[in-house]
């Protein structure tokens, strides 16, 4: 699988893949008032309105980077379990 990405984008860059999580809000926009979406991006999370009023919240605090895990998955799905197995008697 080749990459088309300038060097240094990896593909997981928020702009490509969009938000890691995305759930339909309780809280309403603070803007406007209309329902919102929560999107989170590594430990970014912020409310979005149908009007694309954006209202940042807290970050996540999670302790250990819960994404990383998530990116090495990732790389794995992408590229397969067969690199791993050279490394392996
Ligand atoms: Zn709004």
């Amino acid at each position: 699988m080749s990459s088309n990405y300038p060097p240094g984008v990896t593909g997981n860059e928020y702009a490509i893949a969009g938000p890691d999580y995305e759930e339909e809000s309780d809280l309403p926009c603070p803007k406007c008032g209309k329902p919102t979406l929560e999107q989170r991006y590594r430990h970014d999370r912020w409310l979005v309105c149908e009007n694309d009023h954006t209202t940042g919240l807290e970050p996540l605090d999670e302790g250990p980077d819960p994404d990383r895990a998530h990116d090495e998955a990732v790389e794995r799905r992408l590229f397969g379990d067969d690199r791993y197995d050279d490394w392996e008697e």
